[in-house]
């Protein structure tokens, strides 16, 4: 069981340690409100970072090399942070560790450290446990090592330690929003520029909640489908003469489909294009001040477009999707790569249980197991706690 309680996150220092941790470093989860399989077309994500988060105690080391332990995992991993290779460390402790690689890649001392981390994040529900892994571990790592780096520059240390160390081929929406999120706001991400931008989405305030559905589906065949949609989008923008599908205009979306001879190809780039104006909209609604219920039909027509255009849902999700907005939720979709993972529902805050149990109920006739469904508001981004 994870804790916020401090005291206990000091306490299990002492005990592995034997001295007291010189501080606690903590970093968040995240979920993407709407932007989704944009991040690789060079385009707009909208995340928000979670209260759900990782924290880390750290002092210097005691020895010669860094440990680490997870109050989620047995035993503790050492390793030697100023000359870790990605050979030397496998599984969970490879976020911790890569992280220092990482930061050794770009050419800085890292200290030896000794920690324990402690995550309240589930793993494997989209919410990325990774990335908030990896940027506690890098607030501490800067903190204790004096090492200059800003917000972004840190959060692509994450993205370097997640591609290049644990081997996952990811985007950086996930360290952006972990690092950039705010209480109240979520996070506008330009994936070409990296231009983060905090945009107001006062859930609380507005009398709204917003759900997180966790399907608890089984992930099938995730790998190939991912490389199959970038490798349609990379080829579609070469066809069209584009760095990426970004360039697509909406207004010249139709001139673009038709110099695009296979049809499935058509569907992947009309997604991405029409996903990329869906974030823009709402972006431009939420910073003016408009209604957040007001967004609820772009994150409909979202789910719509990743299930038929992109085709990367499951009927999990659709099921989930359906069965919330026919509880009266203002806008619903699957969130994060698909094929399992989690959905979101944008929901009056006094229609939190009504539209649970819709979705409980869809599950049950289904015959699927039932969801995990918490709501979520927008938290800070990763910082020292203590
Ligand atoms: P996610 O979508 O949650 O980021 P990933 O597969 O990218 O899923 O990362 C999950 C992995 O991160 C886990 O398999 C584990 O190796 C590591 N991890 C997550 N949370 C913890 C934790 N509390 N303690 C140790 N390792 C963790
Ligand atoms: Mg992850």
């Amino acid at each position: 069981m994870s804790t916020d309680d401090l005291t206990s996150l000091r306490r299990r220092f002492r005990e592995a340690y034997g001295c007291e941790p010189a501080g606690v470093w903590a970093a968040p989860g995240r979920v993407n409100l709407i932007g989704e399989h944009t991040d690789y077309n060079d385009g707009f994500v909208l995340p928000l970072a979670l209260t759900r988060r990782c924290r880390i105690a750290a002092a210097p080391a005691a020895g010669r090399s860094s440990r680490v332990l997870s109050l989620q995992q047995e035993g503790i991993v050492e390793f030697d942070a100023a000359s870790v290779t990605p050979e030397d460390v496998r599984g969970w402790a490879a976020y911790v560790a890569g992280m220092f690689w990482a930061l050794g890649q770009r050419g800085l001392e890292v200290p030896e450290l000794d920690m324990v981390l402690d995550s309240d994040v589930p793993v494997g529900a989209g919410l990325s446990s990774s990335a908030a892994i990896e940027c506690a571990t890098g607030a501490a790592a800067t903190d204790l090592g004096s090492l200059e780096l800003s917000p972004t520059e840190l959060a692509l240390t994450g993205q370097r330690c997640e591609n290049d160390f644990v081997g996952a081929a990811t985007g950086n929406m996930d360290q952006l929003a972990s690092m950039h999120g705010k209480s109240g706001h979520l996070v506008f991400i330009d994936t070409r520029s990296l231009a983060v931008e905090n945009v107001p989405f006062d859930l609380p305030a507005a009398g709204l909640a917003l759900l997180v559905i966790d399907t608890c589906a089984p992930h099938a065949l995730v790998d190939g489908q991912y490389a199959a949609r970038r490798s349609a989008c990379e080829q579609a923008a070469q066809t069209l003469g584009v760095q990426a599908l970004r360039d697509v205009a909406p207004e010249r979306l139709d001139d673009a489909l038709a110099r695009i001879t296979d049809p499935t190809v058509q569907r992947r780039v009309r997604h991405v294009v029409t996903e990329d104006a869906r974030v823009l909209q709402v972006v431009q609604h939420l910073r003016a001040g408009g209604d957040p219920r007001d967004i609820g039909p772009a994150l409909t027509q979202s789910h719509a477009s990743l299930r038929d255009d992109f085709e990367v849902t499951v009927p999990h999700l659709d099921v989930a999707v359906e069965a919330a907005l026919q509880a009266g939720a203002y806008g619903a979709r699957m969130t994060g790569g698909g094929f399992g993972g989690s959905a979101i529902a944008l929901v009056e805050a006094d229609a939190v249980d009504q539209v649970s149990q819709g979705v409980r109920q869809a599950y049950a006739e289904h015959g699927f197991a039932a969801p995990q469904i918490f709501p979520v508001v927008p938290a800070d981004g990763a910082k020292r706690l203590d």
